[in-house]
């Protein structure tokens, strides 16, 4: 049966090889926390994917979610699309994996990508968005000769030692120090990481100016989680680093080709010096890219080895030929004339559909979001900042997020949500349905 003619309360036929507590006992031992990453969901709402279907998964007892996580943001076109699938069967009948020298579909595909990113005169391939980032703020440490780099507090840019501080803070900052979020991090790399809070440029001046000697870029998610950036934020941004003589670094691992096919470059009107990509730009495939002026990518340039401004980029699946075409394939649909406009409508009616649900049900809670980012949120406007996220009840978005969960949504608690191309009228109907049946068993 479909997912389609599936209701989200039908009641579900185990469909996986092995029971569902079987998996967990397996993963228990074998995965620390039975976990792929950072996300621990509690014993009653945690379950294994058994596949995916347009704008729904499965998991192994047979249970269909309307998935909002999307592969978190990767999944612009929901799952299995059926011309992601067919170039990937085809590929993948063709090789799965080249090394040391250039293939046809990398090439194809940063043909595209120079055409699209704004910033970007050339692209380097990367496989995921954490090492994109890495890689522009290398080359930006390169490029100065200089040692820090600037993020704002509660951004997230991946998983290495530049980006893991005050992520998800439990306190604010003393900025410009900011708190780890991991044990494990080289003792002075606290003093290569200066943090500001979003959305305020008069901190993010004063502390450029009194490290612009040590400061080789600010980085920034143009939108960070679910704060949007204040109209002056991302101009402010660039004339201060302009002023300073900072490089300025767009992580658009999120909002490259999901906000608009230039990303946050194009829907803002701000131009970088580099940016990072990941997620859609290899069509939910191992696949990722750092774009730029001229002047800094070609620091990458292998025959600048030696120099001491040569930025190393290496990496045994950089220019994946299976996520290449995924990638190409899914550049093809996001071409399409009113693509954009489509999704975003689609995101719209989603969040109006579910503040009326809480409107009605008396939540005190908003249903926020632009583009094809949401979430709900415990509090009476849209966050400005990080503090603003942090002050919102996020005890109760938990419980409300989890209640979700349990009625057949697969969102994660108090994470920012996605629409996808393919999430249909009737997933918006199952959505207010268990959205209304979460508040009830709040
Ligand atoms: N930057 C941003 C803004 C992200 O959201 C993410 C992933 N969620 C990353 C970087 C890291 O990407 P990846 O998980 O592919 O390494």
């Amino acid at each position: 049966m479909t997912p389609a003619e599936t209701a989200l309360s039908d009641a579900p036929e185990p469909v996986g090889a092995m029971e569902h507590d079987e998996y967990y006992k397996v993963a228990t031992e074998a995965l620390p926390g039975a976990g792929l990453g950072s996300y621990s969901l509690p014993d009653d709402v945690r379950f294994v994917v058994h596949k995916g279907a347009g704008s729904r998964i499965q998991d192994v007892r047979g249970r269909w979610y309307v998935d909002y996580v999307g592969g978190a943001g990767a999944l612009i076109l929901g799952h299995a699309f059926p011309t992601v699938v067919e170039a990937v069967k085809d590929q993948a009948e063709r090789g799965i994996h080249f090394f040391g020298t250039l293939n046809e579909q990398a090439i194809q595909l940063a043909e595209q990508l120079v055409s699209l990113i704004p910033c970007a005169d050339r692209i380097a391939f990367t496989t995921t968005g954490s090492e994109a980032t890495a890689y522009a703020m290398r080359t930006a440490r390169a490029a100065t000769g200089r040692s820090k780099v600037l993020k704002f507090e509660g951004a997230y840019h991946g998983n290495h030692d530049y980006s893991a501080f005050s992520v998800t803070p439990t306190a604010l900052s003393n900025y410009p120090k900011g708190r780890p979020d991991t044990g494990g991090l080289p003792a002075n790399m606290v003093d290569n990481v200066l943090i500001s809070p979003y959305n305020d440029l008069d901190t993010l001046r004063r502390i450029v100016e009194e490290n612009r000697v040590d400061l080789a870029a600010v980085i920034v998610e143009p939108i960070q989680r679910i704060i949007f950036p204040r109209e002056d934020f991302l101009p402010g941004i660039r004339k201060i680093c302009d002023d300073n003589g900072v490089l300025l670094i767009f992580d658009e691992v999120v909002t490259g080709f999901r906000l608009g096919l230039g990303g946050a470059q194009e829907y803002f009107g701000v131009i970088p010096d580099i940016a990072s990509y990941g997620k859609v730009v290899g069509g939910g495939g191992p696949l990722g890219c750092v774009g730029g002026k001229a002047e800094f990518m070609d620091l990458m340039n292998p025959r600048n080895r030696g120099q001491a401004n040569y930025s190393y980029v290496n990496g045994t699946l950089h220019g994946n030929p299976v996520a290449a075409v995924a990638g190409m394939a899914t550049l093809d649909e996001l071409k399409k004339p009113s693509f954009y406009t489509d999704l975003h409508a689609l995101a719209d009616d989603v969040c109006n559909a579910c503040q009326e649900v809480l409107d009605k049900k008396r939540v005190p809670a908003i249903a926020t979001g632009k583009g094809s980012f949401w979430q709900i949120l415990f509090m009476d406007k849209p966050p400005v900042t990080h503090a603003d996220v942090m002050n919102a009840d996020n005890v109760a978005g938990r419980a409300l997020d989890l209640a979700q969960m349990h009625e057949g949504l697969y969102v994660l608690p108090n994470v920012r949500r996605f629409v996808s191309a393919v999430h249909t009228g009737q997933d918006i109907e199952e959505t207010v349905r268990a959205l209304d049946a979460a508040c009830k068993r709040l």
